[in-house]
């Protein structure tokens, strides 16, 4: 059997979702598809949880109905006649209205989760629902949450893999079906909370079910021809990579490229289950397959851009050395708050770290402000480049004010103030 992921751009409307039957109609075996919200939905999301959260009807009502109004009308684009799903989701609206009258509670997490979590219970729902009525691909749908048991760690939970595998392995038996259909990003603790993988967190549940039920491969399908040296959104010369290792694939997705989610490769690379990167666009290409007997001699160089970044710089006040004990002290203030340090670097009397500018950073700064000198560089951006050469970097960082770099013999990587890519 296979695992099929299926991205929210692949069903960010309904052209895209008659596409996605067509595709899984070329496949005549066994399949759990697994399927994210609806184009940005997890994002009109976020924003109903923000609204909710500040208790702001105004805004809550707004993004409420703007998740709403987006999956009607998909519906009526896709049903001959909706009335059953129609119902369905209307229950789904009015269970997500109903947790929105009660109060928050003090954990923003918890709730972002419970919320969140409604757009691949919408989508899948619709999906299904699509492909047995108007498609005649007979699946059946299945609330991955039971199943997949995870820690109280909303966000970014932790999965049981021995209870899931077990609750996995029982549901999809495949003794009367041949085809599930299921959600990405979510699960649930034991007492039957949702919980949510982190943003893009569907690759990971593809790898998970793909792990917990020995599949032959995971194929996740994007809107690109397969895993690219460099996100074609900025960098327009970017080239298709034909094979990668899981390691080299775990590397780049650290680094931050975008295409797959980190966490998916490992459960992979234990069972030694192949990867397939391939394009809903073009069904037919090869994409790009990662696994672990890859030889690739060369690879290009591969970059990586993250944006909206920030570059701390610590210094203790009593102008100490940058020792284990300072060390210890600042990164337990990044835990706290749950801020991933995409870059460090520490000199005799400077620590300083580039991370994401999140909305909590200003309250991380106000904690170690009164022992750390504290300065920083807003808005810049970091440049990890792969398999470097000497060309690729002239072009990378010609005319940027360079706040930062660390140079090892594979990987070069650069803290710019302005990106050289952005075209925009
Ligand atoms: P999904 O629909 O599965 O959520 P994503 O939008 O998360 O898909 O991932 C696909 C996008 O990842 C592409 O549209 C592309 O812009 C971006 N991307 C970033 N880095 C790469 C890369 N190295 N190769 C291919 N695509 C990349
Ligand atoms: N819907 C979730 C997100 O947008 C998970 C995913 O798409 O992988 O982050
Ligand atoms: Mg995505």
């Amino acid at each position: 059997m296979k695992v099929f992921k299926f991205g929210g751009a692949s069903v960010k409307d309904a052209e895209g979702v008659k596409n996605i039957s067509k595709i899984i109609q070329r496949y005549d075996e066994q399949l759990v598809i697994v399927v994210s919200a609806m184009g940005k939905t997890t994002d009109a999301l976020e924003k109903l949880v923000e609204a909710y959260y500040d208790q702001d009807n105004n805004l809550e009502q707004e993004a409420f109905d703007r998740v709403k109004d987006f999956h009607f009308t998909l519906i009526s684009d896709l049903f001959q006649n909706g009335e059953l799903i129609k119902k369905k989701i209307n229950l789904l609206f009015d269970q997500l209205q109903q947790k929105l009258s009660n109060p928050p509670s003090l954990n923003y997490d918890f709730e972002y989760d419970q919320i969140v979590s409604w757009g691949e219970l919408l989508s899948t729902t619709i999906v299904s629902q699509y492909l047995n009525d108007e498609e005649g691909v007979v699946n059946q749908w299945v609330d991955i949450r039971p199943l997949l048991r995870t820690d109280e760690n909303y966000r970014d939970a932790g999965v049981d893999w021995n209870l899931s595998g077990e609750f996995m392995r029982k549901q999809f038996n495949f003794n009367t079906q041949k085809v599930y259909l299921t959600q990405g990003f979510i699960g649930s603790t034991p007492n039957n909370l949702s919980t949510t993988l982190g943003r893009e967190g569907s690759d990971y549940s593809g790898a998970i079910i793909a792990f917990a039920l020995n599949a032959d491969s995971l194929s996740i399908w994007k809107d690109v021809p397969g895993v690219l040296n460099a996100d074609p959104r900025w960098y327009p010369k970017a080239i298709k990579i034909d094979e990668l290792s899981y390691w080299e694939t775990i590397e780049l997705s650290y680094y931050g490229a975008q295409v797959i989610h980190p966490k998916t490769l490992k459960p992979l690379q234990n069972k030694s289950i192949p990867l397939y990167v391939k394009s809903f666009v073009n069904p037919d290409g090869v994409g790009t397959v990662i696994r672990s007997d890859v030889k690739v001699k060369e690879l290009p160089p591969v970059l990586v851009l993250k944006q909206n970044q920030i570059f701390i710089t610590f210094s203790p006040k009593d102008f100490s050395f940058i020792m284990e004990k300072n060390l210890s002290q600042i990164l337990t203030v990044f835990s706290k708050y749950r801020i991933k340090i995409n870059l460090m670097q520490n000199s005799a009397l400077n620590f300083s770290v580039c991370v994401d500018m999140k909305r909590n950073i200003p309250q991380l700064i106000e904690e170690l402000n009164e022992q750390y000198l504290i300065r920083y560089n807003e808005d810049v951006e970091l440049v990890t480049i792969r398999h470097y050469n000497e060309s690729v970097i002239e072009e990378i960082i010609k005319g940027k004010e360079i706040v930062d770099s660390q140079i090892s013999r594979v990987t070069a990587r650069y803290v710019l103030k302005k990106c050289p890519w952005d075209f925009s």
